[in-house]
């Protein structure tokens, strides 16, 4: 079965958040970690979200993964390929969007590009090629100071101009309102004059539509999951999806075994979620600095874990409070002492595994990256949301058989979300 819509997403957390936009919108979706093995057997899927790490690479880095993920795509049937950006634009002069979005196009034959990071539902929007976070400029929302990519002009014509080879143009709103034919007759037209990436505007998702619809009928474009919602809305509407709209229903098929939460998340919702869940489920709170000492605690936890998991689900938290994380950090370094937890805590989620857990929820978004690279999955299916932004993940081609994963963002869901979490998951 072809695949209808293919992504490159430039980073690991927005291929999920375009992923999780795209079900939800009626395609059925896998996430891939990485480029896929040339052999993984994909399920019958209407996109595939290829999650890279290229957001702030080096340009010919970018350019050369995005074109080895865009083969793997068009050979499964892709027809129209997006390249997911951060929806606040996040690049610098030296590229990566246009070179990235160039390379595409010619790889496709040439070609205009349309462009746009907008995002109504998120607050990011943009107007005469400007682009707005929430009520300000780009260049002075918070993202002026972005440790590695500070946005300092709003322009986004004039930003992605100094990171291309060949003009860039602008499809404004008043062609994106009078519809359709009005946008790809802008498109047409910046065709002719040599333009490859045209910035579009988007303030409400029904642009969104707009330009879906148009780009459906181009091979490539350039946006946040804003985008993504206008291509998926755009191919349910032509009814070639074969799913019929969004089933998300198989993705949470029973796997059986045993479940578990592992949390590295020190947010404040999850520290809470953590004191909830203590009412009905064992939990663990692990010592932070024997953790950086050695494997003794590590070993400690399987062993807990051990005699209480064939009961009913365990909780394992490295999570501390402010003071305690502060604490760890002057003593180690932030960086080193995160890294270190992550991996402690990835060894414990492995060693889950190893011992019959297939239901598993993280908290923390570094924490479940580091998680989900241990456990060496190569894809997911997207499932049903538990709480918003958070769905139900299904593993694909993983070696250890079939699982079903939460992968929880520190700050995501209401207080019960892990027995939420786990009462989908069976
Ligand atoms: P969030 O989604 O809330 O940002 P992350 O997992 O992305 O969560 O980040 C939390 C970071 O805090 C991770 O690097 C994790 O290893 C680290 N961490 C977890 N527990 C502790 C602790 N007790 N002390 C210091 N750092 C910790």
């Amino acid at each position: 079965m072809a695949i209808l819509l293919g992504s490159i997403a430039d980073d690991y957390t927005g291929a999920s958040d375009l992923a999780n936009t795209l079900t939800k919108n009626g395609l059925r979706t896998v996430q891939t970690v990485g480029i896929p093995d040339p052999s993984l057997a994909l399920p019958d899927v209407d996109a595939v979200v290829v999650s890279l790490k290229i957001r702030s690479v080096p340009a010919s880095d970018a350019v050369a993964a995005a074109a080895s993920a865009e083969r793997w795509l068009r050979q499964r049937g892709a027809g129209h390929v997006l390249y997911k950006i951060c929806s606040t634009f996040d690049s610098t002069d030296a590229g990566n969007i246009g070179p990235v979005t160039e390379a595409l196009s010619e790889a496709a034959g040439g070609g205009s590009v349309l462009v746009t990071p907008a995002f109504p539902e998120t607050g990011r929007t943009v107007y005469l090629g400007h682009l707005f976070v929430g009520g300000q400029p780009l260049n002075e929302s918070p993202l002026k100071d972005h440790p590695l990519n500070p946005m300092h002009d709003a322009n986004l014509v004039r930003v992605l101009a100094r990171q291309s080879r060949n003009a860039v143009g602008l499809v404004d709103l008043t062609a994106i309102a009078a519809g359709a034919g009005a946008v790809k007759a802008r498109l047409d037209a910046l065709r002719a004059a040599g333009v490859t990436a045209v910035i579009a505007d988007a303030i409400f998702e029904r642009d969104l539509e707009t330009l879906g619809e148009v780009a459906l009928k181009t091979p490539v474009s350039t946006g946040a999951s804003g985008l993504g919602l206008g291509l998926a809305r755009a191919l349910v509407r032509s009814g070639l999806i074969s799913s019929g709209g969004a089933t998300t229903a198989d993705a949470i098929r029973p796997v059986g075994g045993l479940s578990a939460i592992v949390a590295g998340s020190c947010s404040k919702a999850t520290l809470h979620q953590l004191d909830v869940a203590e009412r009905s489920m064992p939990v663990l709170r692990l010592d932070p600095e024997r953790l950086l000492a050695g494997p003794d605690e590590i070993a400690a936890a399987i062993s807990w874990a051990g005699d209480r998991i064939s009961a009913g689900p365990v909780v394992i938290a490295a999570s501390a409070v402010p003071e305690t994380v502060s604490r760890l950090q002057s003593l180690h370094g932030r960086e080193a002492s995160g890294h270190a937890i992550e991996t402690a805590t990835s060894i414990i989620a492995a060693e889950l595994v190893e011992k019959g857990v297939r239901r598993l929820v993280v908290a923390g978004g570094e924490t479940s990256g580091a998680a989900v690279d241990r456990l060496a999955i190569p894809a997911f299916l997207i499932g049903p949301e538990i709480a918003p932004g958070v769905p139900v993940l299904r593993t694909v081609g993983n070696a250890q058989g079939d699982m079903l994963l939460a992968l929880k963002s520190g700050n995501f869901g209401g207080e019960d979300f892990f027995t939420a979490a786990l009462a989908m998951m069976h």
